[in-house]
């Protein structure tokens, strides 16, 4: 297909056309003109590959150089001009010849020499040869008339020729020349006059066919057709040389070629580079009536010929249009060929897959419809499925509603047993703790040396069992506490590695016995931290009773404190070598009641870690375990340092680690009560472990306890903390109570520390020897439990009562009793020297502490003690009350007296006297003024 279309564009029969000839004619009118353009055109039938471009000047020299650049521009390669007049069109020539475009020039020359070939007649020749055959005519004798064309070189050249020629025939005379314009009756007026005149004349030469044709009529009208006329062209056609040759008109034409072939010719032997004469004159024949026939029937044919040309060429072009036109319809049926061929290739293509997918639907829905016969089946199969599902999730909804309920009445039913449970429990408590008492005073008590080893076991046997269902029944109520939310944390300021200490020396009689390794392991001397000590003990002690029970003979137990590298949160871990916790067991030992493995000692409840877990949580902290079967557990507590203020004990304002000063002229805001019962602080020292336990076991539901080893150790810490009662025993190494209980007299900080003598002694002498040294109450072993809290409390409120008394007195203004107690005599050097820098609105407590020898903790415990009020309080009271008397003395205005007290702004010191006295300063003195009045 592809190749029939390269053949059918192959047969186009017009090749682009090749070369451009451009043209340029001064004037195209006239028949000389026609020649050679005719010439010309002639030539070029023989070569349609050129494109010929003719631009008539119109004898306009202006219009002619313009219509030449036009030509260049148009894009000719070759250029032929005939000139209108030579000087004018010099600058045209030049202008073809710098751009590289030949000029040919036509029929005359210019200025420029810058011209590639010259075709042109000899116009001296023709004059020569007009005068050579007027002699021959003559036979060399006669008047001879000339009429020249318009004064031009061809005029110029042609008159010179004839003169010239002539002057070979002496009896040759030229009578008269006369100018004309080649028109035929130019010369016709000056012609008559001058044939009149000569009429010798037997001759007349006109440079132009024309112009003889004019000479000839005036020959006619004078009546001298005897004349002979001789012109130049030679043309063929009607009125032209040949013709009047031929008619006797005139005697004979010299041809004088156009040059239009001849042009063509050297324009084409440049164009295809071929050899060419520069200079290409023309020849000129004489036609008279020996040859004009032939001449004439030659141009005739020539005529006819050249008609043959342009007919043929007139067909060509017809067919070529033909040609183009088929050539379309060919081109676009060729196209439609092949697109009908490569539609019905694919329509066929099309068909087969038709073909094709029609079997294969056919197999396919064959399929289909045994697959949805079988769906079918399936949809009924699960439709049944689906009402068998329907009835299994009701009953399943039933069966849940079913739970749900028996659930809610599980959890009421449980409800109701654990409030049972814990009546019930509360109600144990009672009894049990009146069977611990006598049983420890049959133990440690002054007749125990006489029980026999028997009665001691049991009575023993009767300790552990009698405490083992305390510590269960505690629990439990602890446990009924987290969940009902009563458990509250009341943190105050604390150390974590004094307090585990404590807590692992108390396990270190148990250890021993059990032959374990109990280390205690602090990463630093003290971790200051935010405590609640009832809440933590709980938790340390089930740690420490479990890696005990779990741990047999020859293990290791490690107790470690240390901050952790997340900010401000410490860990107490306890590690023991024990027998570890399955794997199955670890995700649920610290659920209620739990217990994995039965316990190596049979013992347990499965309480001890649910409870540790609830009040570590409690205490914004978390404990988690670690363990491996075989090799050990690590139970860890992590801890924040600090805790919200809502869970800050109310009596924690003062913490331990004061580090900040606190101008004394502030007020506290605080309601400065006494402490309470539960929060007051009782130093138990006692160098009998057991007994030690056994106190503070007894003291710790009611108050914070805190245990010493010996006499130095408990001196030592009544100092550091200022507890508000000491439980001491007499008998101790080192130190003895009676010591301890001196000391601490001797002291200001615990000099008003209510102080309870222990002692299995109880001769009077001792009594009295103990109440001397400064013991408030004497107890001797074995002692009443209950006697003992009993005597705690009595004491407590007594310290209430002097303490109320004292700031009585304080605040009514009189002064301290004459002869004073330790409280009073304190209370008057601490008025002292507050007094002595009373002007001072910067003193701290801690300087004031300073100067009387207390930490500003002692300081603040002591006041506390002693009046009930904060330091900073008492201090404002010091302040007031002598505004009071500088009010009263009315030399100071009231101004003045703020600033004498120690008040930087006289509105703080209005405020605050009026808060204490019930009315400003001023009011007091008017009342003052009025009462003396
Ligand atoms: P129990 O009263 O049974 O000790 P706990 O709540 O204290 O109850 O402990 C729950 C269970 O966790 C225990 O029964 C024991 O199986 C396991 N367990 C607790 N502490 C340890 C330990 N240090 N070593 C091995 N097992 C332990």
């Amino acid at each position: 297909m592809l190749g029939l279309l390269s053949w059918v564009a192959g047969c186009s029969p017009t090749p682009p056309p090749t070369y451009r000839i451009g043209f340029s004619q001064s004037v195209s009118s006239g028949d000389w003109r026609q020649a050679m353009l005719a010439g010309m055109q002639r030539e070029l039938a023989f070569h349609p590959e050129i494109q010929f471009m003719v631009r008539d000047a119109q004898s306009n020299s202006r219009q002619q150089q313009q219509q030449i650049h036009d030509l260049l521009d148009a894009g000719a390669d070759v250029l032929i001009v005939a000139p209108n007049e030579p000087q004018a069109l010099s600058a045209s020539v030049e202008e073809a010849y710098r751009r590289g475009v030949p000029v040919i020039l036509l029929d005359q020359r210019t200025n420029s020499s810058h011209y590639a070939a010259y075709v042109g007649g000899d116009n001296n020749g023709a004059g020569a040869t007009a005068a050579r055959y007027a002699a021959q005519l003559l036979r060399q004798q006669g008047g001879v008339i000339e009429i020249t064309g318009t004064p031009s070189s061809v005029a110029r050249e042609r008159h010179q020729g004839f003169t010239q020629a002539l002057q070979a025939y002496p009896r040759m005379r030229v009578v008269g020349t006369i100018v004309g314009n080649w028109s035929a009756t130019s010369p016709q007026p000056a012609l008559t006059k001058l044939l009149q005149k000569h009429p010798e004349t037997q001759l007349i030469f006109a440079h132009s066919d024309l112009m003889a044709q004019g000479a000839y009529a005036v020959c006619q009208r004078l009546g001298r057709e005897d004349v002979r006329i001789i012109g130049i062209d030679g043309l063929a056609g009607k009125g032209n040389g040949l013709e009047m040759v031929q008619q006797g008109r005139s005697t004979a034409s010299l041809f004088y070629s156009p040059g239009g072939e001849e042009a063509i010719r050297v324009a084409l032997k440049i164009l295809q580079h071929q050899a060419y004469e520069r200079e290409n004159i023309l020849g000129t024949i004489v036609i008279d009536s020996t040859n004009v026939l032939t001449l004439q029937q030659q141009a005739a044919k020539l005529a006819s010929q050249q008609a043959g040309i342009e007919q043929q060429q007139h067909l060509l072009r017809t067919l070529q249009a033909t040609f183009a036109s088929q050539r379309t319809v060919l081109y676009g049926l060729l196209v439609t060929l092949a697109a009908a061929l490569g539609l019905g290739a694919s329509a066929w293509r099309a068909a087969r897959n038709n073909r094709r997918t029609n079997q294969e639907l056919a197999r396919q829905n064959a399929a289909n419809d045994a697959i949805n016969q079988e769906l079918v089946r399936q949809n009924e199969a699960n439709d049944a499925i689906n009402r068998q599902l329907s009835t299994q999730n009701e009953e399943i909804r039933a069966q849940r509603n079913q739970l749900a309920a028996l659930a809610e009445q599980a959890r009421v039913e449980t409800e109701a047993k654990l409030r049972f449970f814990t009546n019930f429990s509360h109600e144990l408590r009672t009894p049990l703790t009146l069977i611990m008492g006598p049983v420890e005073e049959m133990l440690t008590g002054r007749n125990s040396t006489a029980l026999l080893p028997t009665q001691r076991h049991d009575l023993g046997l009767i300790r552990r069992s009698t405490q083992r269902l305390l510590q269960l029944v505690n629990q439990l109520l602890d446990f009924r506490k987290i969940e009902v939310g009563k458990m509250a944390v009341q943190a105050r300021p604390d150390d974590l590695v004094a307090f585990v200490r404590e807590l692992v020396e108390a396990f270190e009689p148990a250890a021993r016995v059990q032959q374990v390794v109990l280390a205690f392991q602090p990463m630093e001397p003290a971790l200051p931290a935010w405590l609640d000590r009832n809440v933590l003990d709980k938790v340390f002690l089930n740690l420490l009773s479990n890696a005990l029970k779990y741990t047999p003979a020859g293990g290791q137990i490690t107790v470690s404190v240390q901050a952790t590298s997340e900010a401000r949160s410490l860990q107490v871990q306890v590690t023991d070598t024990g027998r570890g916790i399955r794997p199955q067991d670890s995700p649920h030992i610290f659920e209620w009641f739990y217990q994995g493995e039965q316990p190596a000692t049979g013992k347990g409840s499965g309480m001890g870690l649910a409870l540790a877990q609830g009040l570590v949580r409690l205490h914004q902290g978390q404990l988690t375990v670690n363990s491996q079967l075989g090799q050990g557990s690590t139970f860890t507590v992590t801890l924040p340092q600090e805790l919200p203020a809502e869970l800050h004990s109310p009596d924690a304002a003062e913490p331990l680690n004061f580090s900040v000063d606190e101008p004394l002229a502030l007020p506290t805001t605080e309601a400065d009560v006494p402490p309470a019962e539960a929060e007051a602080l009782v130093l138990v020292i006692e160098d009998n472990a057991d007994v030690n336990e056994f106190v503070a076991r007894k003291l710790r539901p009611h108050f914070r306890v805190q245990s010493a080893a010996d006499g130095k150790a408990g001196l030592q810490l009544a100092l550091e903390l200022i507890p508000d009662l000491i439980v001491c025993d007499v008998m101790m190494p080192g130190l003895s109570g009676l010591e301890v209980v001196a000391r601490l007299r001797a002291d200001w900080r615990t000099s008003h520390v209510p102080v309870i003598f222990l002692t299995a002694r109880n001769a009077p002498e001792q009594q009295v020897e103990g109440v001397q040294a400064g013991a408030d109450v004497y107890l001797t072993k074995p002692f009443n439990p209950a006697f003992l809290l009993e005597s705690v409390r009595t004491l407590l409120a007594n310290r209430a009562r002097q303490r109320e008394h004292l700031s009585r007195q304080l605040l009514t203004l009189p002064e301290p009793a004459e002869t004073p107690n330790p409280d009073q005599a304190f209370i008057t050097a601490l008025t002292a020297q507050v007094e002595a820098d009373l002007t001072r609105t910067d003193l701290t407590v801690e300087e004031l502490a300073h100067v009387l020898g207390f930490s500003r903790m002692q300081l603040y415990r002591k006041v506390k003690a002693v009046l009930g009020t904060s330091i900073t309080d008492f201090i404002q009271n010091v302040r007031l009350k002598k505004a009071c008397e500088l009010l009263r003395a009315e030399k100071l205005s009231v101004t003045a007296v703020a600033y004498e007290v120690g008040y930087a702004s006289h509105s703080y010191f209005s405020n605050s006297f009026k808060a204490r006295y019930g009315m400003a300063p001023s009011e007091f003195r008017a009342r003052h003024q009025a009462g003396v009045s």
